[in-house]
């Protein structure tokens, strides 16, 4: 072992886009890192049926970004490379919201890409084949974890191969990815220690996406479009990215009774009936792709393992195990990301340390949940503003949705505000950073003259 190793076996389980930057980052720390993914993994940018959500519209964040590019150095000229979309935030993209139809269209210095999913989680597994001590073994399937005889760490994983055997792996240290944290929650059951509390927001939307050959004759004035309606309407919301491969992909998104369907006809309907004529006349007379894709997403559910007084080590839940955002705002491979970079960081700062592994999972779980604090309150906000949307409303409501709504009008006036309002919803920055005095003066100076 070198010095900076700090175990002999990791097992990641799940090769989604939190499971492939956590391998990474333990990769400096581990002699081996196991990736066990159940789904077969293709040989390109293709979907398989362990990722449904990758049919929809995959919005990467700047911060998401930063956050792989650490973790993987040439992960943009790697996504470039393969068709990705170079995206100016803020100058690209029409953002159309009740108030503003668009957007100021700004250059802010913000570069992003758009790409399908399964050509995101490509790349990142293109990056991580690099790594002679990952091992990645697909059709495996996780089953459940073994406590070491001392009934206090997680010494080893039991799986089913591909073969249909089960195998166990020992380990050091289990991290899971499998978007669902049943592992996790199956064990402390299993050992008698209670799951973690959750705040559960029941937003009940349901998703429509369809995928179209880009027509010769486009709009000068965008690249990307999202249509935004009032609280009042359920939010009904229209996302359309350019994908590889000169296509774009667009997204419906409705709630509760006004679900969008799954046919070209009613899916060019709904379209519509977005609050601006925009994305519908730009698809209506293109060619469609393949089928429409449906997905519903009942609520947000952030599990605070933090809270937990104690929990087993050698076990790590991370990603859509610990936090399922509302997918519209396009924040949960970004939040996985960064965790994945935060899991690094705790791993670089334990690695001399007598017995590193004593307490990581609370010193993760506590710093997670700071990161967590800003994408959170960004998606719940909103949320709470629709009528049905079911969950505990923060007191403040009123003064916090007034302070977004006057924010954003402060911003399409003031590039400076702008900008800093894209790098705070692109988790570049924390929404800490709005709090500053005179900004917040600033933003109560519009809200009382609007
Ligand atoms: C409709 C929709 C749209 C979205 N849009 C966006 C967006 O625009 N931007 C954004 O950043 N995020 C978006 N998200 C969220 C994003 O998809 C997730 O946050 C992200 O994929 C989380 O990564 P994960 O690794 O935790 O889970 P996943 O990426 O879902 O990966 C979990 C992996 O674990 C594997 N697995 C599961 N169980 C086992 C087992 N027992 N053994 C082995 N392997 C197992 C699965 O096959 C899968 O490969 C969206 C989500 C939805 C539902």
């Amino acid at each position: 072992m070198t010095s900076t190793m700090i175990g002999r076996q990791a097992v990641v389980v799940g090769a989604g886009m939190a499971g492939l930057p956590a391998a990474r980052a333990l990769a400096d720390y581990f002699e081996h890192v196991v990736v066990l993914e159940r789904d077969a993994l293709p040989l390109d940018a293709s979907h398989r049926a362990g990722t449904p959500q990758a049919r929809h519209t995959h919005g990467l964040l700047g911060g998401g970004q930063r956050a792989l590019s650490d973790l993987f150095p040439s992960f943009e000229q790697d996504l470039a490379a393969a068709g990705a979309v170079p995206l100016k935030v803020g100058l690209d993209l029409r953002l159309e919201m009740p108030g503003f139809d668009p957007f100021p269209q700004r250059d802010l210095g913000v570069t992003g890409y758009a790409m399908s999913r399964p050509l995101i989680e490509f790349t990142a597994r293109q990056c991580l084949n690099r790594n002679a001590n990952i091992t990645i073994r697909e059709n495996c399937r996780a089953q459940d974890l073994v406590m070491s005889p001392d009934d206090v760490t997680v010494s080893a994983l039991r799986f089913v191969n591909g073969e249909g055997r089960r195998e166990t792996l020992s380990t050091d240290l289990v991290v899971e990815a499998s978007g669902r944290g049943n592992l996790t929650l199956g064990f402390l059951e299993s050992i008698g220690q209670p799951p973690p509390e959750e705040t559960v927001i029941g937003v009940d939307i349901g998703y429509a996406t369809a995928v179209l050959a880009i027509p010769g004759e486009v709009p000068a004035d965008w690249t990307a479009v999202m249509t935004f309606d009032t609280p009042a309407r359920g939010g009904l919301a229209g996302i359309m990215l350019p994908l590889e491969q000169n296509r774009w992909i667009v997204t419906v998104v409705g709630r509760h009774d006004n679900k969008p369907p799954g046919d070209w006809d009613g899916f060019l309907a709904y379209a519509r009936q977005l609050r601006t004529p925009t994305i519908y006349q730009a698809i209506k007379g293109a060619e469609q792709l393949g089928e429409i894709a449906r997905f519903g997403f009942p609520a947000s559910v952030c599990r605070h393992f933090d809270r937990l007084e104690e929990f087993p080590r050698g076990l790590l839940p991370l990603g859509d195990a610990i936090c399922r955002f509302n997918p519209v705002h396009g924040q949960g491979m970004s939040v996985s990301a960064q965790e994945a970079c935060l899991l690094h960081e705790l791993l670089r700062r334990r690695a001399e340390e007598t017995d590193p592994l004593d307490g990581l999972a609370s010193a993760f779980f506590s710093e997670a949940a700071k990161l967590i604090e800003t994408p959170w309150a960004l998606a719940a906000i909103p949320d709470y503003a629709v009528p049905e949307t079911e969950g505990q409303r923060p007191e403040d409501l009123e003064q916090r949705l007034a302070f977004s709504a006057a924010l954003f009008q402060l911003a399409a006036t003031d590039v400076s505000v702008h900008k800093l309002l894209v790098e705070v919803l692109h988790l570049l920055k924390p929404q800490s950073v709005l709090n500053d005095p005179d900004l917040v003066e600033r933003v109560k100076g519009v809200a009382v003259r609007a």
